[in-house]
């Protein structure tokens, strides 16, 4: 259409507002941060994490686990209002996790005679949640991460969260189930559960979303410990047609801007009116929010609204951004959300908006960015599971599978394969022959 536009969309789309950075290629560089406060923790334990509390939260913690005592006391300080809220909150994200944990079955096949097949589904040990903290009392955040874990059944769910997180997400954490608290934040958070120190207890797997520190330690920490995914700053688009409403697009958008200043929000949109009105609005609004300071700027740097020729190039645009949250604004939004297959998660409909889904509908808000939706969905139950395969043989099953294993381990020059791969044959062999 012009060639203001996406790059590699030039024919079917248009920037009406065009990103200023590039939310990608703009990730600053924090690896070399993060690789010394990940060494760092290793070598020196307890110390070291005290020492980048101090730096970073300008916190000076002695105890870094929160006494049950404590625990107790952040959750009778919540206004009856607040917990109510909470507990509701917990409840719906624990129902659909329940749902969900029934629909990944055990399997037993025998898939030849005597052969017998088949996976089990075990809960992880240790699990540790990052509940983000640093710059809003995300309320929700550790529900998201706490209950599916304790669904799950893993035996133990460590939480952390920065040292001067609100009250209320002590609370949280306490009301979703968290057996162990520590008031650590950042990439010293994530090494001290991936290594243990002398308070924190090493974890089998890492999940949660954080800061830019956050998801390089735990991208760095990966093998030795599992991670979930690299949940990072929040991404909101919307797909919409002429039937759009401006005022509600704009008001999503800012929604998920004020989160953090690298917020990339975003219309996908085959209607002009829609796109310029959504433009004015989004201005309009920004002058009475009272986050404007980090929504304007995200939105500024971040910013985008694409014109596209037809629906097929809004679905092409859209499976490529592949945002962590998609909104469809259309008028058969369910025929076009059934076309989609690149979205952390989807919001069909006006009334589906973002943010039920941030703080209370059940579905999990930590969910996959920066194009991860190509490959995975969000945290979900099924993230604190291990699917561990097993097998077993009767006789009849070894002749049949033993000569083929035998003569492939020959191939490969691998003897020792090959004399256990046929010991077992001629051992049988011997026996009917006896
Ligand atoms: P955070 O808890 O992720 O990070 C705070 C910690 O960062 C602090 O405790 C501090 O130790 C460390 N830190 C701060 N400045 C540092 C520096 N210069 N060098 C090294 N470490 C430093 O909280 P936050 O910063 O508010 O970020 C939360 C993020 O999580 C936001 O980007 C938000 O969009 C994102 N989020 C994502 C999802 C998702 O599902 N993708 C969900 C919720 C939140």
């Amino acid at each position: 259409m012009t060639d203001a536009a996406p790059k590699g969309f030039e024919q079917t789309t248009a920037y009406v507002k065009a990103p200023a950075r590039d939310s990608i290629g703009d990730q600053q560089d924090v690896a070399g941060l993060v690789e010394n406060i990940l060494a760092d923790v290793r070598a020196r334990g307890d110390a070291a994490v005290r020492d980048y509390s101090v730096k970073f939260d300008r916190a000076d913690v002695d105890v870094f686990e929160v006494s049950m005592a404590d625990r107790e006391a952040a959750v009778a300080e919540l206004d009856p209002q607040t917990r109510a809220d909470t507990e509701f909150a917990i409840d719906n994200v624990r129902r659909f996790a329940e749902a969900q944990l029934a629909t990944i079955l055990p399997l037993e096949v025998e898939p030849l005679p005597g052969l017998h097949l088949g996976h089990r589904v075990i809960p992880i040990d240790r699990v540790g949640c990052y509940v983000p903290g640093g710059r809003f009392p995300l309320l929700s955040a550790p529900i998201m991460t706490i209950v599916p874990g304790k669904v799950a059944g893993c035996r133990e769910v460590v939480a952390c969260l920065p040292p001067n997180a609100h009250r209320a997400m002590i609370a949280g954490c306490h009301l979703s189930g968290a057996d162990r608290i520590f008031r650590i934040g950042g990439a010293q958070a994530i090494a001290a559960m991936a290594f243990g120190t002398e308070s924190v207890p090493q974890v089998n797997k890492i999940v949660g979303p954080g800061n830019a520190f956050v998801n390089e330690a735990k991208r760095q920490v990966f093998g030795p410990v599992g991670i979930d995914q690299l949940a990072g700053p929040s991404e909101i688009f919307v797909l919409a047609d002429a039937s759009g409403d401006p005022r509600l697009i704009a008001t999503d958008l800012l929604a998920q801007a004020e989160h953090d200043v690298r917020t990339r929000v975003g219309l996908i949109t085959t209607d002009r009116a829609v796109a310029e009105q959504t433009a004015a609005e989004v201005t309009r609004q920004l002058e009475t929010l009272e986050t404007a300071g980090i929504a304007g700027q995200s939105w500024a740097d971040y910013g985008e609204i694409v014109l596209c020729a037809d629906e097929a190039a809004m679905i092409a645009y859209s499976d490529h951004v592949a945002a962590e949250h998609l909104q469809v604004h259309t008028r058969d939004a369910h025929g076009l959300a059934a076309r989609l297959r690149n979205y952390g998660s989807l919001f069909i409909g006006e009334n589906a908006s973002v943010v039920y889904s941030d703080k209370t509908v059940g579905t999990n808000h930590t969910l996959p960015t920066m194009g991860a939706g190509r490959y995975t969905g969000g945290l979900w139950v099924g993230s604190y599971v291990k699917i561990a395969t097993h097998q077993w043989l009767d006789d009849e099953a070894v002749l049949k599978v033993g000569p083929p294993a035998s003569r492939q381990s020959a191939s490969e020059g691998l003897d020792g394969h090959m004399k256990a791969a046929q010991v077992r044959v001629d051992r049988l062999h011997q026996a009917a022959t006896a």
